[in-house]
């Protein structure tokens, strides 16, 4: 690891003026930059210890939604009473990810903010556009098993980790992010960006600026939901596909559903198109298969990752079946 500065910011303000200066890095739990430090993949001059500025709570808004602080803990949102009866998917989703010791440690800001597992990523001897842009992808003819086949790019396919963005973006959560000139609101869709050639800008936070909160709004009617995470052992491991499906029912029809992709996407990946052809739809198996085709629209697998499409249809199908179990 590299020598170091470590300061404290006793302030917001002063994390934002800091975070300014692309020599210095913020850290809150630190499980994914001093990982990255030790790789020496990051090397910043200045770290800037955010971790007591008081961004902790989780609170209910006026519109009667979740304001989850960015400091808060995985842990801390997880088993959240609130968290628990409104947004269950969310708990399912942080539990279903790292390990209980990590949860404790790792922040909602630092999740939103994670880097790729990209084996080559994470490895300063090998070519990886998106760590020193324009050096090419080693992946490409290397191993690439765990890697994405929706919104890559010929840049980069490196699959997001998060399990947490994902239940997010089915909960049309919002992020919010100050800097000098004050507050903005970024609906979590448009927060993380595909690689397209510029692998390396992985989300709209810029030099500057600070993740200070996510909101969820308010969930009207009744929704059932779950969070299927398929991995290759049963804990302390990254998704190779995760569904996070959500619906509201009528009988056997589906009035509203929410599905977003974890595992398979280079961001956390909402399937708009599948909601809309289940959505006023019967529940039956023929519907279950179309969704599970539409899903892999679009797919670009490789020679290691081509399972994932098939993956992939199958557990958008056993989502859809779990979430409507019942139904009649
Ligand atoms: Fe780097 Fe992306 Fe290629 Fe992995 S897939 S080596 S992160 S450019």
């Amino acid at each position: 690891m590299q020598p170091f500065e470590f300061t404290t910011a006793p302030d917001i303000q002063t994390a934002i003026l800091g975070s300014s200066n692309t020599d210095a890095r913020l850290i809150a739990g630190g499980t994914t930059l001093l990982d990255l430090m030790k790789l020496e993949v990051e090397t910043p001059k200045r770290l800037l210890d955010i971790h007591r500025l008081p961004l902790t709570g989780i609170s209910v808004t006026e519109s009667g939604g979740l304001r989850i602080g960015a400091l808060a803990t995985n842990s801390a949102v997880a088993y959240d009473a609130q968290v628990k009866s409104k947004y269950p998917i969310l708990a399912e989703a942080i539990l279903a990810g790292a390990s209980a010791q990590l949860r404790n440690m790792a922040t909602v800001g630092g999740n939103l903010m994670q880097r790729t597992r990209c084996t080559y990523f994470r490895d300063p001897l090998w070519a990886c556009n998106k760590r020193q842009p324009g050096t090419g992808c080693s992946a490409q003819d290397g191993h690439h098993r765990n890697h994405a086949i929706l919104g890559t790019s010929d840049a980069c396919f490196a699959a997001h980790p998060s399990d947490m963005a994902v239940a997010l973006i089915a909960l049309d959560a919002t992020v919010e992010i100050e800097g000098a000139v004050g507050k903005r609101a970024v609906p979590i869709a448009g927060f993380h960006l595909g690689p397209g050639n510029t692998p390396e800008v992985e989300t709209v936070v810029k030099p500057g600026e600070l993740i200070t909160a996510v909101e969820l709004p308010v969930l009207t009617g009744t929704w059932r939901s779950h969070y299927l995470k398929v991995r290759d052992r049963a804990s302390y491991e990254f998704a190779l596909v995760s569904v996070a499906a959500m619906v509201q029912l009528e009988g056997s029809t589906i009035r509203a559903c929410r599905l977003a992709f974890g595992g398979v996407a280079t961001k956390p990946w909402r399937a708009t198109s599948v909601e809309q052809l289940v959505t006023g739809q019967t529940v039956s198996s023929e519907l279950f298969q179309k969704a599970a085709d539409a899903a892999i629209e679009g797919a670009v697998p490789r020679r290691d990752n081509r399972f994932k499409v098939a993956l992939l249809r199958r557990s958008v199908i056993r989502a859809l079946e779990t979430v409507t179990e019942g139904a009649k």
